[in-house]
């Protein structure tokens, strides 16, 4: 792993990230029709163009800067109930990651620690807890994991499995609560998009350039 993040490593990480989540609207927008109203892959597809689109300005600023710019364009284009979620997440990974020198690649403890107080940031949006079927079933338990010094292939292979038990889990938050028991047995969209994010960037840290599972 490289010891610097400029902003052609920004820019990398960004693109991968999106094209990563953007080739699986389909699939996601196919979980979401199964326990929701069948548009969480588009509203992630229209968020991450729309990152793309300023994709120069974003890689050109400091990592917590062009975090929290995701952050804003997710809120602003994403809609439903995953666009404030995921904006919260990437707002606060760039206000907790403040503090990183220019071009600096954040440590593993900083990483943690960013992303779990980005997690009690999206709870608090969400009033949402873990166990409850979304993407905080797979954030959380990465997160435990990025903090015991889980490895690229170990965190991949953790949101792999994390957004595969929420199929059994029955849902008490968002549009697929409305089913109730009805909502066991299918995969929760948000947390298979996290997954799908979470592969993508842990690929490339491992300097695999293939995206996720
Ligand atoms: P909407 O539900 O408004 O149609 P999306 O389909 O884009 O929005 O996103 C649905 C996903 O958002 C769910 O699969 C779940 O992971 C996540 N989600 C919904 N409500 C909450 C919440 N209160 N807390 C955490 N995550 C949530
Ligand atoms: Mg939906």
């Amino acid at each position: 792993m490289t010891t610097t993040l400029d902003a052609a490593g920004r820019r990398a990480l960004i693109e991968t990230a999106a094209a990563a989540v953007i080739a699986r609207a389909d699939e996601l927008t196919a979980l979401d029709q199964a326990i929701g109203d069948g548009d969480h892959g588009l509203n992630m597809k229209r968020g991450f163009e729309a990152v793309l689109a300023d994709l120069d300005a974003i890689a050109a600023k400091p990592l917590p800067e062009g975090l929290k710019q995701i952050g804003t364009t997710m809120v602003m284009k994403v809609g439903g109930a995953s666009g404030p979620l995921y904006g919260t997440l990437f707002l606060q990974l760039g206000k907790s990651l403040a503090e990183l020198a220019p071009d600096a690649v954040p440590s593993r403890a900083a990483l943690a620690a960013a992303l779990e107080a980005a997690i009690v940031a999206v709870k608090a949006r969400g009033k949402s807890e873990v166990g409850q079927k979304t993407l905080l079933d797979v954030l959380a338990p990465v997160q435990a994991a990025l903090a015991d010094g889980a490895d690229a292939a170990a965190l991949t292979a953790r949101a792999h499995e994390a957004a595969a038990a929420t199929v059994p889990m029955k849902a008490i938050r968002g549009r697929a609560s409305f089913l109730g028991d009805r909502s066991i047995g299918h995969m929760d969209p948000g947390a298979r998009s996290s997954e799908i994010l979470i592969s993508a960037l842990a690929g490339m840290a491992a300097g695999d350039h293939g995206a996720a599972a």
